[in-house]
């Protein structure tokens, strides 16, 4: 293989969607893809390789993995941790980047970079749904309100603290769910609710985020970045601007490219 004209493709095979970035021998980004992770990630993850390589024509390719599937597949050159991808693709997009807030669909992480973009701290929630992107799924669904549409349903605002009738104080997924039942029994409307399951997230991370230190310039990645009511949270919760990463959804995928 010529080393020189190889392509470099980064697959994060997480827990909810299979992400895929390629990247010339130049190191120009020419192609994403997203899949569902499904049943069969590694299918997912081979789909998504041969439809980048062939609509580029692709002779030589290198392949680094990262994610939580990354040692499933057998046909890649280099397996990566996520902590250190998503580090190297937020670094490499966003170069001013201090600290990283992380949401996927079953966990989140929060790190802090040193000065030359190294992983100075992290701290990682992939044990309890709650301040992950499946319990704002569930949540969702509850009221027929489709992930990408969440958001707007909220109104793009993640509303006041309105005293504990109105707050989810549960730190646990399913008692957080029966406070929501509570919540409607008492009046609540649907976007009431939603908005105190933002600002449960948002509090939840935010304990993370604490953890690291984190400061700013602080950016959102993972594919719950996409949801503006949340970064409003986080930002009101935290103190500090929190920035939206470039393509979120892609850091992992990309940092595993740059590998
Ligand atoms: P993982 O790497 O764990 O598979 P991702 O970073 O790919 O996770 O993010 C998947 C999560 O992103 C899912 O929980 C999904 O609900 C959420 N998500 C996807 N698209 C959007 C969107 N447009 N707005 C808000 N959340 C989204």
């Amino acid at each position: 293989m010529n080393e020189s004209r190889t392509w470099l493709l980064g697959l994060d095979l997480g827990s909810s969607a299979v992400k895929a970035v390629l990247l010339t021998p130049d190191g120009d980004l020419v192609g994403r893809g997203v899949s569902p992770s499904g049943s069969n990630p590694l299918a997912a993850a081979h789909a998504l390789r041969t439809s980048l390589t062939e609509q580029n024509t692709v002779q030589a390719v290198r392949v680094v993995a990262t994610g939580y599937g990354r040692n499933l597949a057998n046909d890649v050159n280099r397996a990566v941790t996520e902590i250190t991808c998503h580090a190297k693709g937020i670094r490499h997009t966003h170069p001013d980047v201090s600290s990283i807030l992380d949401i996927g669909g079953q966990d989140a992480k929060a790190i802090r970079l040193d000065a030359d973009g190294g992983v100075d701290d992290f701290v990682m929630n992939d044990r309890c749904a709650a301040g992950t992107g499946s319990f704002l799924e569930l949540m969702a669904r509850r009221f027929s309100v489709t992930i990408g549409d969440l958001s707007a349903f909220c109104g793009d605002d993640p509303g006041l603290d309105g005293g504990m009738e109105s707050e989810i104080s549960s730190t646990c997924a399913v008692f957080a769910e029966s406070e929501v039942v509570g919540m409607m029994a008492r009046g609540s409307t649907p976007v009431e609710v939603l908005r105190a399951v933002h600002r449960s997230v948002a509090r939840r991370v935010c304990l993370m985020l604490r953890r690291i230190k984190a400061a700013p310039p602080l950016y959102f990645s993972g594919g719950v970045a996409q949801n503006e009511t949340l970064r409003l949270a986080v930002e009101r919760e935290i103190g500090f601007p929190v920035k939206i990463a470039d393509h979120p959804q892609f850091m992992g995928a990309l940092g595993a490219a740059l590998m």
